[in-house]
């Protein structure tokens, strides 16, 4: 009789074995963790010296699991950027909060190949849950599908399949069947400030470049120029908005656009990678006036809502026009038998890791009122560092500082890039260098929750520290 054999390979495994590597896991985590609030921001090493840290040739054989965790803490530790830092303003990225960060590890314990309600039920029930939670906070609405991408780019990427495939229905051409050649022109309109993750999800959709609409002083979209572009365009039409502008944080004129947009049989589409949590919060209610008249919206999770890497969402209010778009169709995909989609019908991805989870966590640790702190406290202290900056001799704060967003500029282009540089060697904060509105800039984005009234006093004096250094 053929019976099951045990696994009995050169490294011999019992359940046992994930114990002692995942104890040494949890130390090395909480000692990096720990030395987050104290250490510098950025990395000590260069790629080179980590290179060379890792350049061992793969080994002919076997080692202990324990000994491979406890070389990869000691040899990555010193070419860690603290990310997680209260002083750390780069780019837009965000800490994790310690619900989401635990969830996650269980995330990866569970190994849940979350695409299936029927197979994976507990994951999926979890990111349904999230989900609706997601849409009842920022007041889209309720029947939007929801799915749980790896970031904004593939949030982004959902919403504008759904609204390209949507688009060409209506003007008879079904482009799951045809594809794009020989198909109507698609025009795909979008803000002058677009954020080049857009761009880029429309070259994976064979879209072409987007006409770009002027943008005012603040990298809002005009609704003047948008009125006129409207006017010249006929056929399938997508408009692109932003919430969250890079530089300035500003949000596009939704209502009045959208309502626009939409008298032209347009699909509109929302990227709010970090910038959607402000609908959490009564003080951006006027600005973001008419948000849940669009059709989709991507955002975020590891931005604002302060995940681990990595995780967006993708929001589509017809929810029939992203499982058009998105579901496979094959025999072995058992499927739940109420007919509702499936994880994998809201996604890119077959196979995925259950990412809503350490969402959900994040969610249910901190409750509305929690996200609604978290959100307006990241605004204060962008308010509060825009304040104390200003009063550097020879800075200027271009923006107004409506969100999370500053841009700093300190006279010359040379001058501004030479601050940035001496404030990064310095080490205490990290701060973006970057361009807008035809000047260099120092680019702060305040995305973290733990970021306190110290971090903010420190990072002020950091960057006097810098300006006095040149
Ligand atoms: C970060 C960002 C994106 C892309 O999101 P990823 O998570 O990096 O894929 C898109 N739009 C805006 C405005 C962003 O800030």
């Amino acid at each position: 009789m053929r019976g099951w054999r045990a696994y009995s390979g050169p490294v011999p495994l019992s359940p046992d074995e994930y114990r002692e590597p995942l104890a040494h896991a949890v130390q090395h985590a909480s000692d990096w963790l720990n030395s987050v609030p104290s250490r510098r921001v950025r990395p000590r090493d260069t790629i080179d010296q980590l290179e060379s840290a890792f350049a061992l040739d793969l080994p002919e054989g076997p080692t202990a699991a324990t000994e491979v965790v406890d070389e990869l803490a000691r040899l990555a530790k010193p070419g860690l950027m603290a990310i997680g830092s209260g002083r750390f303003f780069g780019w837009v990225m965000g800490g994790t909060l310690p619900a989401a960060l635990a969830s996650d590890w269980m995330v990866s314990a569970w190994d849940q190949n979350n695409g299936l309600r029927y197979a994976t039920p507990a994951t999926a029930a979890i990111e349904e849950r999230a989900g609706a939670w997601i849409l009842d906070l920022l007041g889209l609405p309720a029947e939007s599908s929801v799915g749980f991408t790896t970031g904004g780019t593939m949030a982004n990427f959902v919403g504008l399949a759904a609204g390209r495939g949507a688009v060409l229905e209506t003007a008879g051409w079904n482009v799951n069947r045809d594809g794009l050649t020989g198909a109507p022109k698609v025009t795909v309109l979008a803000g002058a400030e677009v954020h080049s993750s857009v761009e880029l999800v429309l070259r994976y959709l064979g879209l072409g470049e987007p006409v770009l609409v002027a943008a005012d002083e603040q990298g809002r979209m005009r609704l003047d120029a948008l009125a006129e572009a409207l006017d010249t365009i006929s056929g399938p039409l997508i408009l692109a908005l932003q919430v969250g502008n890079l530089h300035s944080g500003a949000f596009d004129p939704l209502r009045e656009a959208i309502r626009m947009a939409h008298s032209h049989g347009a699909w509109v589409h929302v990227d709010g990678a970090f910038g959607l949590w402000a609908a959490a919060s009564p003080r951006w209610g006027e600005a973001l006036d008419g948000l849940n008249t669009a059709d989709s919206w991507a955002t975020d999770a590891h931005k604002t809502l302060n995940v681990p890497y990595d995780c967006g969402v993708a929001i589509v209010a017809r929810a029939g026009a992203a499982q058009s778009a998105l579901t496979a169709h094959t025999s072995y995909f058992i499927r739940d038998d109420a007919g509702i989609a499936d994880p994998m019908d809201r996604v890119p991805e077959l196979s995925r890791r259950a990412r809503g989870i350490p969402v959900w966590a994040a969610l249910r640790s901190l409750g509305r009122s929690g996200v609604v702190s978290l959100v307006e406290g990241l605004a204060d202290n962008a308010r509060s560092l825009a304040d104390g900056l200003s009063l550097i001799p020879g800075a200027e704060v271009l923006n107004d500082v409506v969100f999370t967003q500053v841009c700093v500029a300190f006279g010359s282009d040379e001058r501004t890039r030479a601050v940035t540089q001496a404030l990064i060697n310095d080490g205490v904060v990290w701060m973006s260098g970057s361009r807008w509105a035809g000047r260099d800039v120092m680019r702060i984005s305040v995305s973290n929750w733990s970021t306190n009234a110290a971090d903010v006093a420190t990072s002020i004096d950091a960057v006097a520290r810098a300006v006095a250094s040149l």
